[in-house]
């Protein structure tokens, strides 16, 4: 879960993995750990049509869950950046 700066600037205040509760690392409202954030829109064809779920986990709770897949996470490189 994230809060934001209720100033008017909404900046990054606090990043928070949904699984663990610990408290990733912000600066200057610059988040600078790992997460994975999640953001589902749910739509018609589920149970929970019009509902957005969001959900951030560190990187410890993401190794954990993806090690419990019966299929592996697809990886690649991002070799967009090298070329730039
Ligand atoms: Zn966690």
């Amino acid at each position: 879960m994230r809060k934001y700066t209720k100033d008017g600037k909404n900046q990054l205040e606090l990043v928070i993995c949904n699984q663990c509760g610990k408290k990733l690392l912000v600066e200057d409202h610059i988040l600078k750990e790992g997460v994975c954030s999640i953001r589902v829109d749910w739509g018609y064809f589920s149970e929970k049509d019009g509902e957005i779920h969001r959900i951030d986990l560190c990187e410890t709770c993401y190794d954990e869950w993806v090690q419990r897949f019966q299929v592996p996470v697809e990886r690649e490189e991002e070799t967009e950046l090298l070329g730039v």
